[in-house]
């Protein structure tokens, strides 16, 4: 999550959502979980907890404060509509 991203059609990304549940069998080669599980374990990090889906309260209002200020996009490393 950022408030810069180099990606080109936005200003910022947002993650409020860490993991997500696998529902296909073209989940089977998640680039996402196999980033995301580099880092279970490690703490204070993002992804301290893998590819376990959870919500990050504390990121939900963070997109209220870039309204204002530009365009912001979803992350490509958390599913927000997953089913838990
Ligand atoms: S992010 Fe979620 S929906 Fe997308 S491939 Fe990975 S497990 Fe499947």
């Amino acid at each position: 999550m950022s408030d810069h991203s180099a990606i080109e059609w936005t200003d910022a990304t947002w993650n409020p959502v860490r993991g997500c549940t696998k529902v296909s069998p073209g989940c089977k080669f998640c680039y996402a979980e196999t980033f995301a599980e580099r880092f279970r374990g490690v703490a204070g990090h993002p992804f301290e907890q893998g590819f376990d889906l959870r919500l990050v309260p504390a990121k939900l209002e963070q997109p209220l404060r870039w309204l204002l200020r530009g365009r912001y996009g979803k992350s490509p490393l958390d599913n927000i509509g997953a089913a838990g």
